[in-house]
């Protein structure tokens, strides 16, 4: 009789030869069937209706009108509650968005869009009152009204709690004075949910929020910055001069508003990341195809092993980089506040994107400076992730002081 011992000899023998999956992309284990159906339709729209104006946009700004249409469709309320006309999807469903959207081929697009969905919107769900979810959550979701975020100043980015707008109570009013800027769809936005300073003595509980009409008396849109990329979105440098609003224009608590905005970045960083990935495996894909049939030197140039290594290199950081941010976004969606691991996600997102476009440029050679491939104009439209919605600096100083230094 033989011992359990030898079995695995016996075993071995009679085992299928296992085979790796490299044709399969395995999904993630955050993500359904409907996932995945959304997936396919948020990629056909933007593939269809978006991509084909990519370039003409990055002249003239994209539309207002794509509001519209994504609100016809559903895609600006994802992850909304139904209650105010959003699909009442979960978390994830706003990490789809953010995946897919890049097939638009249109960073400015993406950005656009994610401003309104993910960062102007989800305070005023958590914050405000049933009145000013009405007015702006309900019209914004069908993608009738735009919105915009406004926490960076001319002399205060990294650093928020420098800032110098102010908003004076007088009444039953405030008065709002001070400037904004690289304010992105500023130049289009229906409101704009505002940082302000209430009480410059109470230190973090010196802050405000509000929601100010962009038609309010006072309100001024200044100049259109031009910029390296993301040039099919509006950035706005915007002075508010006198501008009265009612006490109700008041987003959450009073003396909150740090923590308030505190919280709103968090959501932000993660979707940023979740389009950096989704950006960076893009235009891995795009050189992909571009290095099996470019040849040199009597071969494709991808099976020049310094090219293919080079692939292997980026492969293996934008996988790390999505496994990082899924599970952050499972944590993020599970009742978790991980700011580490937001900060580690948005700046290793942000990085591995600019390395992979930089690196994808380079495997183009000189039709990766061509605008025709589109190859630069990811790297300039990535560049940003390193500095907007918080610099790498800032994220490193984020991660090292959660442990205490
Ligand atoms: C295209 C674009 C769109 C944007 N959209 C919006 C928007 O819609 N709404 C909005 O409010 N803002 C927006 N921003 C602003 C963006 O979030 C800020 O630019 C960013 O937070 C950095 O702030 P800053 O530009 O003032 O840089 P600064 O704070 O002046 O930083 C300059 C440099 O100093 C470094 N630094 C600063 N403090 C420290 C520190 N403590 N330790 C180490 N290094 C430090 C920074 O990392 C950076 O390298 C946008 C910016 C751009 C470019």
């Amino acid at each position: 009789m033989s011992s359990p011992v030898s079995a695995p000899v016996d075993a071995t023998a009679e085992r299928e030869v296992l085979k790796p999956d490299f044709g399969a992309r395995p999904r993630h284990f955050i993500f359904s069937d409907e996932h995945d159906q959304l997936r396919d339709s948020i990629r056909s729209f933007a593939i269809k209706e978006l991509a084909p104006h990519a370039e003409e946009w990055e002249e003239t700004t994209f539309p207002d009108s794509v509001f519209a249409r994504m609100g016809e469709l559903g895609f600006l309320g994802l992850d909304k509650p139904e209650e105010y006309g959003g699909q009442g999807g979960d978390y994830f469903t706003a990490i789809v968005l953010a995946e897919e959207i890049v097939h638009s081929n249109s960073g400015g697009l993406g950005m656009g869009i994610a401003v309104h969905t993910d960062m102007a919107m989800p305070p005023i769900l958590a914050f405000g009152t049933e009145e000013q979810k009405q007015e702006w959550v309900v019209p914004a979701i069908q993608g009738k009204k735009i919105l915009c975020l406004g926490i960076t100043e001319p002399d205060a980015g990294s650093d928020v709690s420098g800032i110098k707008t102010r908003a004076v109570r007088d009444g039953d009013e405030y008065v709002i004075n001070g400037s904004k800027t690289y304010i992105t769809n500023g130049h289009r936005a229906d409101v704009i949910v505002l940082v302000t300073k209430t009480d410059p003595d109470a230190g973090y509980d010196g802050f405000t929020l509000f929601l100010v009409p962009m038609d309010s008396p006072g309100v001024v849109r200044e100049k259109r910055l031009e910029k390296l990329g993301m040039h099919a979105s509006d950035t706005a440098l915007l002075a508010f001069q006198d501008v009265r609003v009612p006490a109700s224009a008041v987003l959450g608590q009073v003396g909150k508003g740090f923590y308030h905005i505190m919280w709103e970045l968090q959501g932000e960083r993660l979707i940023g990341a979740a389009g950096c990935v989704a950006a960076a495996q893009q235009v891995f894909d795009k050189t992909l195809r571009y290095a099996l049939e470019r040849k040199a030197f009597g071969r494709e140039i991808g099976k020049h092993q310094v090219i293919r290594h080079k692939f292997a290199e980026m492969a293996t950081q934008i996988e790390s980089a999505r496994q990082l941010v899924y599970t952050t976004a499972w944590r993020f969606a599970n009742g978790h506040y991980p700011v580490r691991e937001i900060s580690m996600a948005k700046l290793h997102a942000a990085r591995i994107a600019v390395e992979v476009a930089d690196e994808c440029i380079q495997i183009h050679g000189g039709a990766g400076y061509m605008k025709e491939y589109g190859v630069e104009r990811a790297w300039r439209d990535l560049r940003l992730n390193r500095i907007g919605a918080g610099t790498d600096e800032i994220m490193l100083d984020v991660i090292g002081r959660s442990y205490g230094l």
